[in-house]
């Protein structure tokens, strides 16, 4: 018997999805709009396959009759209605950990990058402007020996602190609840959210995305930071807001920003944020790495299949 599973995609999946799904016996059934199909038969729905970031409904998962598992490419849940899966009886599996260093890794690029105008630079090397060498022109801001201020620090987090350390730098961070081992390991300090922002030269946020976090960044929180600092979202567009941080940056009010992730996601091709030079954006790179992306595969694939045969999901949230 093959298991019947919902795959939530408007792209082509990563290749080995498919070819691990497809060796395990599962049966495909297509979700590639942000609505969910209207042709597929939902009482024969065992099991849903979260590739994109489309919502995933208490509703869409009451509609599956036979649901066992919902399984999740990725570590940030928050398009998954986690409460309402809670409620109904049906684990939520994702990929905790495996993505940590690329992600961390990625916040890295987004912090230098806005920091020392690297896009600006690539972008002045090869215009008409370029010249003469200048050494006043494109004057960053020095990482090394630096403030960052990380607010989420949990698992990816920890890696962006570790990495701070070859930089010299000084680190505070935010969390809810302190984390006694980091502040060990890195010798990090906790600190309250103003007070973080007030201090820091580099702002990394990389919290998940809930209704607390949801504009956690606004004005206040903007114009609270020294006008020489650099800020870089590898968490969730609507971490911060949007338009603050445009009138921001406009305000010559901060260094630069850099993020990961936007709301929508892309972006309308002719928003202003993506007018705007002084912020970095990138195509929710953060684990597009080809070693993370196989090891998410096979993560995710294997939650799902534990999820189907009603085993305990390795990897489960809710
Ligand atoms: P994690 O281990 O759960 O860490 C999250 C941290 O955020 C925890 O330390 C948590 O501490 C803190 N946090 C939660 N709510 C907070 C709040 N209201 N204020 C301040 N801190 C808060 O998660 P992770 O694996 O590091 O992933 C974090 C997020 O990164 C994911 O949820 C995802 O959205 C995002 N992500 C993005 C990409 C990308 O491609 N850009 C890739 C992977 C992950 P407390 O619980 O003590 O508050």
């Amino acid at each position: 018997m093959s298991w019947q599973v919902l795959i939530q995609s408007d792209v082509v999946p990563y290749e080995p999805i498919t070819r691990l799904l497809a060796a395990s016996d599962c049966c495909l059934h297509w979700w590639r709009d942000a609505e969910p199909p209207r042709d597929i038969d939902y009482s024969v729905i065992d099991g849903i396959y979260s590739y994109g970031h489309f919502p995933v409904t208490r509703e869409l998962m009451e509609r599956c009759g036979r649901l066992k598992i919902v399984s999740n490419f990725g570590v940030g849940c928050d398009h998954i209605d986690q409460n309402g899966a809670r409620a109904l009886g049906i684990p939520v599996g994702n990929t905790p950990g495996v993505l940590d260093a690329a992600t961390a890794d990625l916040t890295w690029a987004l912090l230098l990058a806005a920091g020392r105008n690297i896009v600006t630079g690539d972008h002045f090397a090869r215009g008409p402007g370029f010249q003469k060498y200048d050494a006043a022109v494109l004057l960053g801001q020095q990482v090394t020996g630096a403030t960052l201020g990380i607010i989420g620090l949990g698992r990816i987090g920890y890696q962006v602190g570790r990495r701070a350390i070859g930089f010299d730098m000084k680190i505070l961070y935010h969390n809810r609840t302190r984390n006694a081992s980091a502040e060990a390991d890195l010798g990090a300090r906790y600190a309250g959210l103003d007070e973080l922002l007030q201090q820091s030269d580099f702002v990394a946020l990389n919290c998940p995305l809930t209704p607390e976090t949801t504009g956690l960044i606004g004005a206040r929180e903007l114009a609270l930071m020294k006008p020489t600092a650099v800020i870089a979202n590898a968490a969730r567009g609507p971490v911060w807001d949007q338009e603050a941080l445009l009138t921001a940056l406009r305000a010559g009010h901060l260094h630069a920003a850099a993020t990961d992730v936007t709301y929508p996601e892309p972006l309308p091709r002719d928003h202003p944020l993506l007018a705007e030079e002084r912020l970095v954006v990138l195509p929710h790179l953060g684990s597009a790495t080809q070693q993370t992306r196989d090891a998410m595969s096979q993560m995710s694939v294997t939650n799902l299949l534990a999820g189907l045969k009603g085993q305990d999901v390795p990897y489960r949230i809710a």
